[in-house]
């Protein structure tokens, strides 16, 4: 059981812890420009070269039975050629749908799922129209290539709207205008189908965000309800099934009064799904493992409340977080402003113990003032 990942990040990096035990190998697409230190030790590493033939790259990644992404961002058409090789997990058509904005909002509505109202917009005349369709204030983002609040803006007037169309005046625009939406809450689920069509989902987590970039994380969501959780489960069945998808799915959500409005998904293991590893029987990464290998899926029931802080820029030792309901993931990476080199997770069976342990790590590691 032998498995290629395109990428070489943390994500790669927890898909082979968690797929060792279970008797999977791994081996690491690195391409260009990418730092491979979270997976060393971990399988065998394979710089991608713009001269490799796909069968030249299957052979490098010694033969595996399943190929899997650790991020959107791949190129769809070596994906394609992949295929010939061996499974794809997930398909290829997923993965460009989830590459754009627009594409994938429009697959969305397609389904009946709700997203904020948005249009598309690919020159000035076009952001114009859309902004004064949709009404200040809005927010712009680049169709691609955008992600962690990157390559987005948010206007919220007309003269706000001029200043950002002078600045990209020789630009080719290539942008969705989306509706600002006030919600209560940001919230995200994950599940994972198996190549049997066998699916399971994980708990409504509410996520907070700091200039665009995951926060924190904690479940089960305070504002969620039974209601919203079957809503969320109910989107992400119906995307599973119209996919065909095989692995794990996460969806981005706000909640807005009893609207869940689906904000981004992501065709991989997520950030957001970084609590499964103690919080649940079966870690998002195992059950992806389980999922693209063909195995029956692990049970992906919270086991009590839990909570992930996310470690953003900063050092953080097993020594100075320690405690009975703290576990730090390190990634090995090394620490620039802002970049993800680690996270935290925290579980207790009481909601007040993590909430006060999660708001004491944030005093300790980003010196937050809390009112608790
Ligand atoms: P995204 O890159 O789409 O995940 O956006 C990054 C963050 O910006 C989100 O997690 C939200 O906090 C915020 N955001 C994005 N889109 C909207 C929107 N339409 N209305 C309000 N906030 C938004």
């Amino acid at each position: 059981m032998h498995i290629g990942i395109i990428g070489c990040g943390q994500l790669a990096r927890m898909l082979a812890q968690a797929g060792a035990p279970i008797g999977a190998t791994f081996s690491f697409v690195v391409e260009p420009g990418a730092d491979p230190t979270p997976v060393k030790g971990l399988g065998q590493q394979t710089p991608l070269r713009d001269c490799m033939t796909p069968a030249e790259l299957y052979a490098a990644l010694d033969n595996p039975s399943v190929i899997t992404v650790e991020k959107e961002h791949v190129d769809v058409p070596l994906l394609e050629a992949l295929s010939a090789f061996c499974r794809v997990a997930p398909n290829p058509q997923a993965v460009h749908i989830t590459q754009n904005r627009s594409r994938e909002k429009n697959f969305l509505n397609q389904l009946g799922i709700p997203t904020v109202g948005f249009a598309q917009a690919d020159s000035e005349q076009a952001l114009r129209t859309a902004a004064q369709q949709i009404g200040f204030p809005i927010i712009i983002k680049s169709e691609e290539a955008g992600y962690d609040g990157k390559n987005q803006w948010r206007i919220r007037s007309q003269a706000d709207l001029d200043t950002f169309c002078a600045a990209q005046q020789h630009s080719a625009l290539d942008l969705v205008v989306e509706q600002w939406v006030s919600f209560q809450a940001e919230v995200s689920m994950v599940a994972a189908r198996n190549t049997q069509g066998e699916k399971t989902f994980y708990a409504l987590t509410e996520n907070r965000h700091q200039n665009g970039i995951l926060l924190t994380s904690r479940v089960p969501a305070p504002h969620g309800s039974e209601a919203l959780s079957q809503k969320a489960q109910h989107y992400l069945n119906t995307l599973l099934d119209a996919l065909n998808y095989v692995g794990v799915l996460a969806m981005e959500c706000f909640i807005l009064g009893d609207q869940l409005l689906v904000n981004e998904l992501a065709p991989r293991v997520h950030n957001s799904g970084h609590w499964t590893q103690q919080g649940s029987n079966t870690s998002q990464f195992e059950n992806h493992v389980r999922a693209i290998l063909g195995m029956p899926l692990g049970q992906a029931d919270l086991r009590h409340h839990a909570a992930m802080v996310n470690l953003l820029g900063i050092e953080a030792s097993a020594g100075q977080v320690a405690s009975p309901q703290t576990t730090l993931h390190w990634y090995d990476k090394t620490c620039k402003p802002g970049r993800k080199v680690g996270h935290i997770n925290i579980q207790d069976e009481c909601g007040k113990t993590v909430d006060d342990k999660l708001n004491a790590l944030l005093g300790v590691l980003y010196h937050e003032q809390t009112d608790a």
